[in-house]
């Protein structure tokens, strides 16, 4: 294979301080310094030990369901009259979603440290769900952070949770959904630091999470490689996939950083509008900032008070985005667009009614691109769409938008 000489080494980052670049590093209270560098280290050790890596490996493959398939999607394909689009096919893992390869790793990385509770924050439910399943499967104590308004929208998934064990407790500051939830859980985390462990939900917050959440991800980009040289015989020319706080987008990246004939395209929520309030299009409406932790792009107000943000899809909805993602959109190598709500409800309902597969309004922004990117490229073009997670958890919503049609 012809690799081009790259100006930066993936595995290098971040560097020890943390930092993507500019962005990233570690922004939080004093209390929290000390365990933040114990994660770290614990973290390196159980890195290098085969032990701990054969352990993870078996649980992605029994408990989770891995590895998933790279799906052909042929009638899509034809319709779209271009390039061949593959899904990767994380909706097919236990619990629904991508989520379940992070919450695997970082609950056996407390196990290891020897903390025996475990606290997650959630918004819609899905990291929620992962996190108090492998507590379940572990016999570790879970307590899960989740906004109040986010547990009326979704109160299915915080029942899901309590059958699985989990007490969630809801949060009733501010808007009451997700930065609120992760103020709440990283409060606990201060007070209970010697016997918890804090399973951060996407690659966010302070050193070292960005870092850990990403290596827990890494699976999906690894298996997407191998398996789209098996099938094709070489790489695709562009893989996409939606962006949040940007864990499965990353997860999917990090092993074609380094292949520049690779074109890698995040889609963030494009929203109602590029209105300020309307969206959570980091790249397209923020600004540098902090928040929860790290350096990275921000919605936020003029004064910098952060600013509400709105999506169809909960688990796009959140002001702040990956630090690692902000680095590598300076350095040009991922390359951002956004889908609005529209258009990704269009999508949900093209994947459902041309490949019977109901995937999540989350994923339908990253499969909204890859319909309209796969009809611009030519037939022998190569495209990958990471379908990060099922939709089972948002028929009901997508009911009430489209008023029963
Ligand atoms: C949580 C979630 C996302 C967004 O989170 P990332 O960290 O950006 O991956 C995307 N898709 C699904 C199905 C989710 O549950």
């Amino acid at each position: 294979m012809n690799q081009e000489e790259t100006d930066f080494e993936p595995t290098d980052m971040p560097s020890a301080s943390g930092h993507f670049g500019r962005f990233g590093g570690m922004y939080v209270p004093e209390t929290l310094m000390t365990p933040l560098f114990e994660l770290t280290e614990a973290y390196k050790e159980a890195k290098q030990d085969p032990e701990f890596n054969r352990e993870l490996d078996e649980y992605l493959k029994e408990f989770a369901g891995r590895p998933t398939n790279l799906y052909f999607a042929k009638r899509l394909s034809e319709h779209c009259k271009g390039a061949k689009i593959y899904f990767k096919r994380e909706d097919l893992l236990h619990t629904g979603a991508h989520k379940i390869n992070n919450a695997i790793g970082q609950a056996l990385l407390a196990k290891r440290m020897g903390k025996k509770r475990i606290i997650a924050e959630t918004g819609a439910g899905q990291h929620g769900i992962a996190t108090a399943a492998i507590c379940a499967k572990l016999g570790l104590e879970c307590v899960i952070y989740m906004g109040e308004e986010d547990m009326r929208r979704q109160s299915l998934n915080v029942f899901r949770m309590r059958l699985c064990g989990a007490e969630v407790r809801g949060v009733s500051a501010g808007q009451k959904t997700l930065k609120e939830a992760v103020n709440e859980a990283m409060r606990d985390w201060v007070t209970n630091v010697r016997n918890t462990h804090y399973i951060i939900g996407s690659a966010l917050g302070s050193h070292p999470f960005p870092m850990i959440v990403r290596d827990f991800h890494r699976v999906i980009g690894e298996e997407t490689r191998r398996q789209i040289l098996e099938k094709e015989g070489r790489l695709p020319d562009e893989i996409c996939a939606c962006v949040g706080g940007g864990s499965n987008a990353i997860g999917l990246f990090f092993s074609f950083l380094k292949d520049k004939e690779v074109t890698l395209t995040g889609v963030e929520a494009g929203g109602r509008s590029l209105e300020s309030g309307e969206h959570a299009a980091r790249f397209s409406g923020g600004r540098l900032g902090i928040l929860q932790g790290a350096k990275t792009w921000i919605l936020q107000t003029e004064d910098g008070q952060i600013d509400s943000t709105h999506s169809v899809s909960a688990g796009l909805d959140y002001a702040a985005v990956g630090p690692e993602h902000a680095y590598y959109k300076e350095l040009d190598r991922i390359n951002f667009g956004y889908a609005s709500d529209k258009e990704a409800l269009d999508a949900f309902q093209m994947l459902c009614k041309i490949e019977g597969i109901v995937p999540a309004l989350e994923t339908s922004h990253g499969i909204a691109y890859a319909i309209q990117r796969a009809s611009e490229l030519p037939e022998d073009a190569l495209l990958i769409c990471n379908l990060s997670g099922r939709g089972d958890k948002d028929v009901q919503e997508v009911a009430k938008v489209l008023g029963g049609n």
